[in-house]
């Protein structure tokens, strides 16, 4: 656990779909129609209401699709965690194509959507390292280093997990919170 402003960061070895903290986020694509990963265990555990305020959201809000680094809030239908925040990160195109901002974005996003909707505490799944095929090296530190900015300057989130889903990613986020506390990475250099 580290202490960041008044925000406690955890790393942890889990599934994110079974998480208790007051939101959990989603790597949605932006059709925000589910998909595979953590997206489609969301919606398959969540269970349709889910999708249904998806379904508004893309006729209201978003009729395009939600934009790359923006976020969104549903409830969390049957689980747990009682809203669900969905986001977008980049696809990784080599790291010329905005990628580094872009995923910070998205980690900045949700967080101040958290803190508008008064959600004390949310658990993150590694974002864009999946499907989307961003290094996870990378997005690591661009995840802590984002998460660490955002603490610093605000009050109000008492508890931020980042819930990994192997052992080898766990290790590559603990490395990765190493190298931030120590050095103030700031993610995008
Ligand atoms: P993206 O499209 O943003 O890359 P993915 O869902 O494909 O999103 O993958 C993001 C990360 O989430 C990957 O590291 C993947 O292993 C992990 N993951 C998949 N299912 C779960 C789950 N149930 N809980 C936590 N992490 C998960």
């Amino acid at each position: 656990m580290t202490m960041i402003g008044n925000s406690r960061i955890h790393l942890s070895l889990g599934d994110i779909t079974e998480q208790r903290t007051d939101a959990i986020v989603n790597a949605a694509n932006s059709t925000l129609m589910g998909g595979g990963g953590v997206d489609g265990a969301i919606h398959r555990k969540g269970g349709t209401e889910i999708l249904e305020e998806c379904k508004i959201i893309r006729k209201t809000k978003w009729p395009e699709g939600l934009p790359t680094g923006e976020a969104v809030v549903t409830t969390g239908g049957r689980l747990k965690a009682k809203m669900v925040i969905h986001t977008v990160g980049p696809i990784w195109k080599g790291g010329n194509e905005r990628e580094p901002e872009l995923l910070a974005s998205a980690y900045r996003n949700c967080l101040a959507l958290a803190l508008k909707m008064k959600i004390r505490s949310i658990s993150f799944p590694s974002i864009s390292t999946g499907a989307y095929g961003y290094p996870i090296e990378k997005a690591s530190r661009i995840a802590l280093s984002t998460v660490f900015g955002f603490a610093r300057e605000h009050n109000g989130i008492d508890e931020v997990h980042f819930v990994l889903h192997s052992q080898h990613d766990l290790m590559i986020y603990d490395a990765a919170l190493k190298e931030v506390v120590q050095t103030g990475f700031t993610g995008l250099d």
